[in-house]
């Protein structure tokens, strides 16, 4: 069965390790949307051993820190689905009250037409290495 997290890297690549990566999601309303990928094909967070989980998860707030040093959002949200995609990822996604789907998740209702937001990538790329040490 084709995966489209094995298949390619999932987005522009920000940060990678031995466990996973990090990636920028293009999606002009949501600039700094990114992703932490798992490098390998695993289904749920309760496949992964305890020392993998501890360390995806490190990974995951780092990139939280970045995306709310850089992007400045009103809040984060953080998700875990992958019943598209069944390869463990999550998103880490800055949002605004005034934003496309606010207070839905962005994958639902849209509430207004909403502005588009940019970032400074290389800046964030450097956040997420600091973050990362
Ligand atoms: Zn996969």
């Amino acid at each position: 069965m084709s995966c489209e997290l094995c298949d390619s890297v999932g987005g522009e690549l920000l940060w990678q390790s031995d466990l996973c990566r990090v990636v920028l999601v293009e999606d002009p309303h949501y600039g700094g949307f990114c992703r932490v990928i798992l490098n390998a094909h695993v289904r749920e967070m309760t496949d992964l051993d305890t020392y993998q989980r501890a360390k995806l998860m490190v990974t995951v707030f780092a990139v939280e820190a970045a995306v709310r040093a850089i992007a400045q959002p009103d809040k984060v949200n953080l998700a875990s689905l992958g019943n598209v995609v069944p390869h463990l990822h999550w998103h880490v996604i800055p949002r605004f009250e005034d934003d496309r789907h606010f207070p839905n998740p962005i994958w639902g209702e849209v509430k207004r037409e909403g502005e588009k937001r940019q970032i400074n990538v290389e800046a964030l790329r450097q956040a997420i290495k600091t973050g990362l040490g």
